[in-house]
């Protein structure tokens, strides 16, 4: 393996471990790489694939997999963040940079898939974090668990601003012919300024565009997810026009800013713009 000698650490409880690596107790190794410079990968061996959601959340789906913990997309509004103290990890720059990858995920998926009890329920991808971030042009965990869903008759739905997703879409394509698969991407904004300072690690609003494009192009329904709108920052009419005009889009939806906690940690708030002010008389 070409990152073994970029090993920083092989197992939980070693005092060169970040501290909350303690928690992970199926805990591979850590590695660095210069091609992801400043990100740290934690490779963990998953023990579930299959999450499922509460009733009381709400949701329009009963269960997702989530092949990585931490996003190096690093939205600073993103509602996810707080997951991440949970491993004793910031909801800042750790979320960020120090990113959990469930190696083994798509064999874990595809036995928990056979079982008998299993109900084929459709399946959420990219609801708590994103399945094409940056780490996944590395990994590759995302064709496992594409054929997994699909080879045991399972519907499912990806959510994503990773154009990485592209080298998917002749796999999607196959599936689409075993189960629905329903692709969303995310353009919450177009502004490439606020762009910036808000999706600072994401392909550009036009990149995901193309994006939806392509997954058009392939045969494949995709909707566009206009969210967050940010009062005062990303609630214009021009914001939201420019998607909406994109003949590749089928569907669109939007939210407005879900203000975890999280989401108000030190780290956050200060990078968000301030608004402008409201105009006089
Ligand atoms: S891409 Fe999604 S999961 Fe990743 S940081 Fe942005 S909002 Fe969070």
């Amino acid at each position: 393996m070409r990152w073994a000698g970029q090993e920083i650490s092989n197992q939980a409880g070693d005092p060169a471990a970040l501290p909350g690596l303690d928690r992970l107790h199926n805990l591979v190794r850590s590695v660095r790489t210069p091609e992801f410079a400043g990100i740290t990968f934690h490779e963990v061996l998953a023990k579930s694939a299959l999450n499922h959601v509460p009733k009381a959340a709400g949701l329009p789906f009963n269960w997702t997999v989530n092949p990585y913990r931490g996003c190096s997309h690093g939205c600073v509004y993103c509602f996810a963040r707080n997951t991440h103290t949970y491993l004793d990890l910031d909801a800042g720059d750790d979320f960020d940079r120090q990113i959990v990858v469930k190696i083994n995920i798509a064999d874990v998926l595809a036995r928990e898939l056979r079982r008998p009890t299993w109900t084929h329920e459709p399946v959420a991808l990219g609801t708590n974090t994103d399945p094409y971030q940056r780490a996944e042009g590395r990994y590759r965990l995302m064709p496992g668990i594409i054929a997994a869903l699909a080879g045991s008759g399972t519907p499912f739905s990806i959510l994503t601003k990773g154009t990485t997703a592209r080298r998917d879409l002749p796999l999607l394509t196959v599936a689409s012919r075993a189960v629905p698969v329903s692709m969303g991407v995310s353009i919450a904004l177009t502004d490439e300024t606020i762009h910036a300072d808000l999706e600072p690690g994401t392909p550009t609003p036009r990149a995901r565009l193309e994006l939806v494009r392509a997954i058009v192009g392939a045969g494949l329904p995709c909707q566009v997810l206009v969210a967050p709108i940010l009062p005062m920052i990303t609630d214009s009419d021009e914001q939201h026009d420019h998607p909406r005009r994109d003949r590749g889009r089928r569907r669109d939806c939007c939210n407005c800013v879900r203000a975890a906690p999280a989401s108000r940690c030190p780290r956050v708030v200060p990078a968000l713009p301030a608004p402008p002010s409201p105009a006089v008389g």
